[in-house]
């Protein structure tokens, strides 16, 4: 029998690792990313202020495998009903069991100018083109604004990462950060108390955050708002967009809809940000890092069980598959050269929030079995 995880992301990778212990040993384990190498996505944003976390943060893939076939190419179409997996190669694999892994890419809900102008953050390529626009901006000593769109986890990131590169170079007093969210809140999806901390954060830094403020138009140099019905134009020098995530290409632009089993269909299985997951308690899960990652539990002992079941010919009922319940201990995002993190009922700002956020990220690499990579990153989020 032949397994195919499609994604090397945080769901594919950690899956994979896990389907490396579980599986039979006569079971082939396939791996299919058009990277080579694994990103630590949710760190991304700090290679617009520190291009030395670069390394840090990507680590090869065939450094973490055992068992696994890693191949890499692009999928450019799953066949979830003949389970036939087309790869820019020009190869089409099958499986008897597969993972769709894929994860996001930016929405750009077609408003006018916001592709053509907002620059997304999905990738260290993104992040440097930001970098590189940032810093030429800053560096003509012109009076500027950089404006970002979307206040979620990577939006607030991003904003936190332009105001103190900035006051870096002595320019918080001409360079102007204005965070959009169309929502009433930054961070929507999250607790309120996170939310108001984030907020403090941000505004420590000089982010000029503006709530109910939807982007309705770019152009090169300006952003198009409605509040409440009233249109205002902002000057943009520098424009991001984290306005939110569609499928992948490979799934027509869709997120599907999965319940606890995260099966999509009968032998094919997603999850991370390719799909919307509903779990065990009927909660929507909110695409991050740490649902991909622990969603990667529930699915690999799903697989296994179906093939042991399979391969044990014993017939009857198949067996029961374990729910996915989205628990986590709390949340942490980095606001600059600070933090702010939620644990519990208590949020958690300055020296003691870094110190988390070095500590998930480097228990993330580590987990992964990349150790050194894990030094690195915490060297870098403690100088940061
Ligand atoms: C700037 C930023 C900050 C963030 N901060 C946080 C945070 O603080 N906490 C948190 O929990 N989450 C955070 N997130 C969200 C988090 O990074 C994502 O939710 C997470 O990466 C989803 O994991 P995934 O495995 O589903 O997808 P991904 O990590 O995106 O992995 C998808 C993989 O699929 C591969 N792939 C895609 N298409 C193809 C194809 N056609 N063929 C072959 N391979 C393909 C990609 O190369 C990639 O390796 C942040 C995201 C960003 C952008």
């Amino acid at each position: 029998m032949h397994v195919v995880v499609l994604g090397a992301g945080y769901a594919g990778v950690t899956l994979t690792r896990k389907l490396e212990q579980s599986l039979p040993p006569e079971v082939t384990l396939t791996l299919v990313d058009e990277a080579d190498q694994h990103l630590v996505q949710h760190e991304v944003h700090r290679v617009i202020r520190r291009p030395s976390v670069t390394d840090s943060i990507q680590v090869p893939l065939d450094s973490l495998f055992d068992r696994c076939d890693v191949v890499a190419a692009r999928v450019e179409h799953v066949d979830t009903d003949t389970n036939e997996v087309e790869l820019d190669t020009g190869e089409t694999i099958t499986y008897d069991y597969g993972a769709l892994c894929l994860g996001a890419e930016t929405a750009f809900y077609d408003l006018p100018g916001v592709a053509e102008h907002g620059l997304p953050l999905k990738s260290v390529a993104d992040a440097e083109e930001i970098r590189t626009r940032a810093i030429d901006v800053i560096e003509s000593g012109a009076d500027a604004q950089f404006v970002v769109g979307g206040a979620g986890l990577s939006g607030v990131q991003v904003a936190g990462e332009l105001a103190t590169l900035a006051a870096e170079a002595d320019a918080s007093d001409r360079i102007d950060i204005v965070l959009l969210e169309q929502l009433d809140s930054v961070a929507p999806a999250f607790p309120s108390a996170f939310q108001d901390a984030v907020a403090d954060a941000l505004a420590d830094r000089g982010v000029d955050l503006r709530t109910e403020t939807s982007v309705v138009h770019a152009t090169e140099s300006t952003i198009e708002t409605e509040r409440h019905g009233a249109k205002t134009t902002v000057d943009a020098d520098l424009f991001v967009w984290t306005g939110g995530i569609a499928g992948s290409d490979v799934m027509g632009g869709d997120r599907p809809v999965v319940r606890n089993d995260l099966r999509l269909t009968p032998t094919t299985f997603a999850l991370g940000d390719a799909a919307r997951i509903v779990d065990a308690d009927g909660a929507a899960v909110p695409a991050s890092a740490s649902a991909a990652i622990r969603a990667a539990k529930p699915a690999a002992t799903n697989i296994t069980r179906l093939i042991e079941w399979e391969l044990a010919r014993a017939g009857g009922l198949e067996p029961r598959l374990t729910p996915f319940r989205f628990d986590v201990p709390g949340w942490i995002v980095s606001v600059g050269d600070g933090a702010v993190a939620q644990v519990g009922e208590s949020v958690v700002t300055g020296a003691a929030a870094k110190g988390l956020k070095a500590s998930v990220g480097a228990g993330y690499l580590s987990s992964i079995r990349a150790i050194r990579k894990a030094t690195e990153l915490v060297g870098e989020e403690l100088g940061a």
